[in-house]
């Protein structure tokens, strides 16, 4: 068994690292304010590494997003 469908790269609700949903409330349609990222402190590097990948289009998922 093969499931190596093509990545649907910069869905916004999936992680530039992971590709785990980001739970992003944004990508959602909720309110910013209700985002898990504004409740937790999000690692710089792990930020940084999403951007390299993504250029800022894309939420961390909170399993990346927070310091390991
Ligand atoms: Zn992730």
């Amino acid at each position: 068994m093969s499931i190596t469908s093509p990545v649907s790269h910069s869905d916004p609700k999936r992680c530039p690292l992971c590709e785990q949903d980001n739970q992003c409330a944004v990508a959602a349609g909720n309110k910013p304010s209700n985002c898990w990222c504004m409740a937790v402190k999000i690692e710089q590097q792990a930020q940084h590494r999403a951007n390299t990948i993504d250029g800022k289009k894309r939420c961390l998922c909170q399993q990346c997003g927070r310091a390991f």
